[in-house]
Order: C-alpha cells, then structure tokens, then sequence
C-alpha cells in the first residue's frame, strides 16, 4: 500500500495552536494510503496550545533563507522552531519512502498556497509556508486539503 504524509490536524488530532480540534478528518478519503501524521510545529518543539504565528517579511522560501521570519503574538522570533520542524518532518518521511503529503492550508508551516499576512488580522496572502517550502525543496509533492475541496 502507498504512503501519504497528513498534517496531524487534518485527522482531527489536537496539535494546533489553540489547542482545538479542527473537526477534519480527511482519512475516509485516502482509504487507498497508509496515512503517515505529523506536525511540524510539534516536532520543531512549540507546545500545544501556543501563541498564534505567522510569517513577515516573505514566505516559507524566505524564512528558509533567512530573508524572513515567523514571529507569534508577542513578536517573538520562533523561525528556528519552524525549520527545525520541517527538518523532521521530512526525515519521518524519508525514513518512510513518503513523497507525497497533504498540508493544511494556510498555516505558517504547512500552508500551501495561501499563507495568513503576517499582520494577526485574519488576511491571507499569497505564500507558502516553512515545512511546505522545505518539503517541497527536497521533492515532495505537497498538496492541501483544498485540493480535495473541503
Ligand atoms: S497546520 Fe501543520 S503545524 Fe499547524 S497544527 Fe496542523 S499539522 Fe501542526
């Protein structure tokens, strides 16, 4: 059977940063995968809750080469935690032959096409977020659930 790479709140496990359940489970739909989960935030070593991040200055590519940064709501600095955790995040899927995941949108580390502004304000602008840039940076094809129109 194929493996596939999740974000872990898109199986409805409690790992975002309000410490919510997103009341997503998007298994029945990849019944033909062994599903693989992961949250980069957790594994870059954030607690769960934490404060809300976003990125400034630029995108996932940008805070890759230094250009940007992730901050949270207190305008903290959190960069390293973001690309230590998509450090990991593909080691879990190398070690797992994986080249294909499913991100959640939006988010600082896993969003795709559409990351929030950078301003804590709710906007979206166009971007990729941290562990998406690096995964997609090593080859892994990275999909969001939007794809999938949820
Ligand atoms: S979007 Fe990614 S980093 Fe954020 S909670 Fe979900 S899996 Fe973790």
């Amino acid at each position: 059977m194929n493996k596939i790479g999740v974000s872990s709140c898109l199986l409805n496990k409690i790992c975002r940063y309000d410490g919510k359940k997103l009341n997503v489970d998007i298994s029945s739909l990849l019944e033909d995968y062994e599903i693989i989960d992961f949250c980069p935030e957790l594994l870059g070593g954030l607690s769960c809750p934490r404060l809300p991040c976003e990125i400034i200055n630029g995108d996932g590519y940008d805070v890759l080469n230094n250009k940007a940064q992730v901050i949270n709501s207190n305008n903290e600095d959190l960069s390293y935690y973001f690309i230590k955790g998509a450090q990991l995040s593909l080691d879990i899927l190398k070690k797992q032959n994986i080249d294909k995941v499913i991100l959640k949108s939006n988010s600082p580390s896993c969003g795709n096409n559409y990351i929030y502004s950078g301003n804590f304000n709710n906007e979206i602008k166009k971007g990729i977020g941290v562990c998406a840039a690096y995964l997609k940076n090593n080859g892994i094809k990275v999909l969001s659930e939007k794809d999938f129109n949820l």
